[in-house]
C-alpha cells in the first residue's frame, strides 16, 4: 500500500497549514506554531503565480488525507464525471475513504494511524472485515472496531477518551460500542479540510 512517509511537520509548513498529520501532537506542540515558514533556505523568500498557488491546493489535499498522486488523480477523474460541481464531489470522495472515517469518528488520532488500524484488520463494515483504506463509505455503513480488537490498550483507551467526542453530523458514534454509522454523505461545510478545490479544479483542467 502506498504511503506518505518522511518529516511529516514538513509537509504542513511547505503548505503553511495545519494538516493534522501526527495526532495529539498536533492538539499539544504543534510544530507549525513554532515554525511557522516554508522548510528550506529560501523558504520566506518563495512568491507564487496561479499555476504555483493551483499545485500547492492539490498538493495540500493529498497531504491532508494522506493519498498518493496517482490515486487523487483517480479521484478527480471520477468526479468530473458524476453530477454536481466537481471540486464538491472531489471532496466528498475524499472525505468518504474508511481511513478518513475512522479519524472522524474517533477510533484513532491522526489518519495515518487510522490507515494502519484498517490495513492490520481491525474493523468491520457491515458486519466484514475490511482492511482497504481507499474502501469508500456509503450511508446505511456500519463501522465498528472488531471483538477481539477492542481488548487492546489502543482501542481500550480510545473508547474512555471518546465519552466528550462528538463526530461530524453526518456520522452517528456509539463510543460505548466503538461503533460508528453513516447517516448521509458530508456537505462541503461539514468537510473541514484547509483546501480551496476550485485551484484543484482549475489545475486538472488545463
Ligand atoms: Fe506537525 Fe501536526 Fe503541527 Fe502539522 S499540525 S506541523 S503534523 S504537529
Amino acid at each position: 500500500m502506498a504511503r506518505i512517509t518522511g518529516a511529516v511537520c514538513r509537509l504542513c509548513r511547505r503548505e503553511g497549514e495545519k494538516l493534522y498529520l501526527k495526532g495529539e501532537k498536533c492538539f499539544t506542540r504543534c510544530t507549525l506554531e513554532k515554525r511557522p515558514n516554508p522548510p528550506g533556505v529560501h523558504g520566506r523568500a518563495r512568491r507564487m503565480g496561479e499555476y504555483g498557488l493551483q499545485l500547492r491546493e492539490k498538493q495540500k489535499a493529498k497531504r491532508f488525507y494522506g493519498v498518493l498522486e496517482r490515486q487523487f488523480k483517480n479521484y478527480f477523474e471520477r468526479s468530473a464525471k458524476a453530477r454536481g460541481a466537481t471540486g464538491i464531489m472531489l471532496m466528498t470522495l475524499l472525505e468518504r475513504r474508511l481511513d478518513n472515517v475512522v479519524y472522524r469518528l474517533g477510533f484513532a488520532t491522526s489518519r495515518k494511524e487510522a490507515r494502519q488500524l484498517v490495513v492490520h484488520g481491525h474493523f468491520l463494515v457491515n458486519s466484514r472485515k475490511v482492511d482497504r483504506p481507499s474502501y469508500l463509505v456509503n450511508p446505511g455503513d456500519v463501522i465498528e472496531v472488531r471483538e477481539n480488537s477492542q481488548k487492546l490498550a489502543k482501542f481500550r483507551a480510545r473508547a474512555e477518551a471518546l465519552s466528550d467526542y462528538r463526530p461530524p453530523a453526518w456520522l452517528h458514534l456509539d463510543e460505548s460500542k466503538l461503533k460508528g454509522t453513516v447517516l448521509r454523505l458530508p456537505t462541503r461545510e461539514e468537510i473541514d479540510a484547509p483546501v480551496n478545490e476550485r485551484f484543484i479544479v482549475e489545475l486538472y483542467s488545463k
